[in-house]
Formats: C-alpha cells, structure tokens, sequence
C-alpha cells in the first residue's frame, strides 16, 4: 500500500527515566539551591516508512538509544557548560562550581554531566537530548524521518517538549 501520509512513533518507557540534582539560574542574580528531580522521557519520531520493513523505526533501537542517553546522565549532577554566571572547572578529579564569581560547590568529577547547554531547565535538556540522540540515530538510515520531538518531564504533569525538523 503506497500512501503519501506520514506516520508518528513514540516511546515513552517507564524505564526511560533520569534521577539526578541540579539548579537553575534566573535573570538577573537569582540562583536557585542544589536539588533533585526523577526525570521522565519521552520522544516522538515523524516520517515515511522504511521501504523494507512497512515501520518508521525499529522501536528496539530507539528504546535501547533513549536508555543509554538517560544512563548517561542518571545519579549525575546535571551542571551548565554554556553559563555566563556559572563557572564549572575540573582540577584533580573534582569539578569546581562558582556563581557569579563566588565558590559555591565542589563535586567528585564522576558525579558529574558538563552539559553544553546554557541552562539545566527541561527545556534545555530536551534539546540536548535531541541532539544527543540525533548523533546515535545517524548510524543507522533516517532520511525518511521529517521531525523529532522530546519530552522531558520534571515534576507530574510539568514537562518542556523540543521538535527539531529534519532534512
Ligand atoms: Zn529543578
């Protein structure tokens, strides 16, 4: 059956799921203090069917990317690389966090995630996230993918979604 619509996958897994401390900043000089959240993910994959196999991806490896991109960051604490106000050195195994130029933190480097983002916020994460999971799905064929979008929930019912277009 030829058709010219397109079809929508989603996985969200109970398994794809992050717990891990961070801290937002705010305009001006508001900070907020160290604390956790059990994060939650969910993606949306848009495109064609694969010609050979009548699906738009092969969920097992969709699932087994999302896992690893949540186990990269879980028991982590999530810190901004891209921060005007946050300054995040590593020195002898320890990652030194000051804001606005006063120390506020220090954190066993294997504790950590440097993300290259300017923001811990979800909305940050779920384009992070994106692009993290873009880079593991160009191993494998996507031209007929037109969109992707991520979800990432921080608290019951208060999640950020990401869509990046494709192609
Ligand atoms: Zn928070």
């Amino acid at each position: 059956m030829r058709t010219h619509g397109e079809f929508r996958v989603s996985v969200t897994k109970d398994y794809l799921v992050f717990s891990s401390a961070h801290f937002i900043t705010f305009a001006g000089h508001r900070c907020e203090a160290l604390h956790g959240h059990n994060y939650r993910v969910g993606v949306t994959l848009e495109g064609a069917l694969d010609e050979q196999s009548w699906y738009v991806l092969d969920f097992s490896a969709v699932k087994k990317m999302m896992k690893q991109l949540c186990d990269e960051i879980d028991h982590k604490v999530l810190l901004p690389l891209d921060n005007p106000k946050v300054g995040v050195v590593q020195r002898d195994g320890t990652i030194h966090v000051d804001y606005a130029g006063t120390p506020r933190y220090v954190f066993p480097a294997g504790d950590c995630a440097l993300l290259p983002i300017p923001n811990t916020t979800v909305e940050m994460l779920a384009q992070h996230l994106t692009r993290r999971l873009l880079a593991s799905l160009s191993q494998i064929q996507i031209a007929h993918l037109t969109a992707i979008e991520m979800e990432v929930e921080e608290n019951f019912g208060q999640s950020a979604f990401y869509r990046e277009l494709l192609g």
